[in-house]
């Protein structure tokens, strides 16, 4: 079973109460994969629509905070984080897909050249093993490649 960003599935979860369906990716690994949405913003209890976030601070330890009006949701969302990584380690997961440039969710490249979304770097680290990929990097022929197949190793072994 295969996890995936809701937003990217076409769920009404962003910020601005819209999606970011991606056909391609979701068309590429339809025949592969079972989705199953996860969106920590609205998840962890941030309404739709809610005002746009951005990390700020240290990069090895971001704050996750409201851009206009400054309010910090890191400890909302860590402690979301906790109890839901440790639901999802109940399920068969296999890989992860990640939203890019989210404060929560980006895999690369968020706040600096090595920052991470606040749910990225607490899934990275609780499931070191598992394969997880930036829906943007999927684009690349050789990337998704390997993706898959290490998705097909992972379940393989678990
Ligand atoms: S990027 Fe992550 S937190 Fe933001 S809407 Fe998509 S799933 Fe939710």
């Amino acid at each position: 079973m295969d996890k995936i960003k809701r937003c990217l599935l076409g769920n009404n979860v962003r910020y601005d109460g819209r999606h970011k369906l991606d056909h391609y990716l979701k068309n590429a690994f339809d025949k592969f994969v079972n989705w199953v949405p996860v969106c920590p913003e609205v998840e962890c209890g941030l309404g739709v629509p809610r005002e746009a976030m951005h990390l700020v601070g240290a990069s090895e330890s971001p704050k996750l905070v409201t851009e206009n009006s400054d309010i910090d949701y890191t400890e909302k969302m860590l402690k979301w984080a906790k109890e839901k990584l440790e639901q999802l380690e109940k399920e068969k997961l296999c890989g992860f897909i990640f939203k890019n440039n989210s404060p929560s969710c980006g895999l690369n490249r968020v706040l600096s050249k090595n920052g991470i979304g606040i749910f990225a770097k607490e899934f990275s680290s609780y499931f070191k093993l598992m394969p997880v990929e930036d829906e943007d990097r999927l684009r690349d022929e050789g990337i998704r490649e390997s993706f898959i197949k290490d998705i097909y190793i992972f379940k393989k072994k678990h």
